[in-house]
């Protein structure tokens, strides 16, 4: 194992990051795969499961070579900072492939995507609900020329829910694996855990997804069962409230849900007026907002239609 250090230089007067990076095997012998966790900084689950998998892994027995980065964000990851970065404000999962000349996290970014992602023939990119949502666990792939490969992925990881997302529905871009598989990188987001609680079973989803992942590469030696099938999901609807305010929910993360019912409501701050948030269509809430406090447009859940 090859230890290495990727380094950004800090901006409005708060220090840079130095991001542990790993390189395990010999590409001579099997394919590159990327591993990332840490994107978010208060996915704990994602990078525990990813520590916990590098921990114990054998190194002689890889057949391939391994190219890791376990905390992304370390600036987020110390200041606790949900969603955002510190240095700039910028969603760090809506600026890959990066800009060597952009901001902090735009160059945080293309530094990751640079060094530990774009060799690779594969990418995960581990996350979680961040430290105000609830998430029922799930992988995203991205439409693409290497869709297939992705699909692969996302089957081999083994969580209950699988999205494919088309460029021109999806309500985010940025994230490491669209870029990724933009560049011909086969590639996933897998979710689970959330609240910014370190359970034990997301953990191990996390951990036992990778294990799934190598083996179906053939870079480890698979040593379980495949995973059941995922439930398919179509397309998202992510829903905002209108105003800010109190959102209270009505249901929980993976309940199937009816179109027209109310999943929850958000009441002004002084009492007088209430919106009732309603489901376009049937689905299943896969991450929900747990914080009352919304802000006006602010996101509330993101519902998963088949
Ligand atoms: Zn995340």
């Amino acid at each position: 194992m090859k230890k290495s250090i990727i380094r950004v230089d800090g901006a409005n007067g708060l220090v840079g990051s130095e991001i542990p990076f790993y390189e395990y095997g010999d590409s001579a012998h099997g394919p590159t795969v990327s591993l990332m966790a840490g994107v978010h900084g208060c996915e704990y689950t994602s990078m525990l499961g990813l520590r916990t998998f590098l921990d114990t892994l054998d190194e002689s027995a890889l057949l391939g070579s391994l190219r890791v980065v376990p905390m992304a964000n370390i600036a987020s990851f110390e200041a606790r900072s949900a969603f955002v970065v510190p240095h700039d404000g910028l969603n760090l999962n809506r600026c890959f492939p990066g800009d060597a000349n952009g901001s902090f996290t735009e160059r945080l970014a293309a530094a990751i995507f640079d060094e530990a992602i774009r060799p690779a023939q594969f990418h995960v990119d581990m996350h979680a609900g961040d430290q105000v949502e609830d998430l029922e666990p799930f992988t995203i792939y991205d439409a693409s020329t290497v869709e297939d490969q992705s699909r692969s992925l996302a089957l081999a990881y083994g969580l209950g829910y699988m999205i494919r997302t088309e460029r021109s529905a999806s309500p985010i871009a940025g994230t490491s694996s669209a870029a990724a598989a933009e560049s011909g990188i086969a590639s996933i987001t897998a979710e689970a855990g959330g609240r910014g609680l370190v359970d034990e079973a997301s953990v191990r989803l996390h951990e036992e997804g990778v294990r799934r992942v190598l083996a179906m590469l053939g870079v480890l030696p698979a040593s379980f069962a495949p995973a059941p099938a995922p439930v398919e999901i179509s397309h998202w609807l992510w829903l905002r409230s209108t105003r800010g305010g109190w959102w209270s929910s009505n249901v929980r993360v993976g309940d199937a849900v009816k179109a027209g019912s109310v999943l929850g409501t958000v009441r002004s701050l002084d009492g007088d007026e209430e919106e009732e948030v309603v489901a376009p269509e049937d689905g299943y809430p896969l991450f929900l907002t747990t914080s009352p406090a919304v802000a006006a447009d602010g996101l509330l859940l993101g519902l998963a239609a088949r």
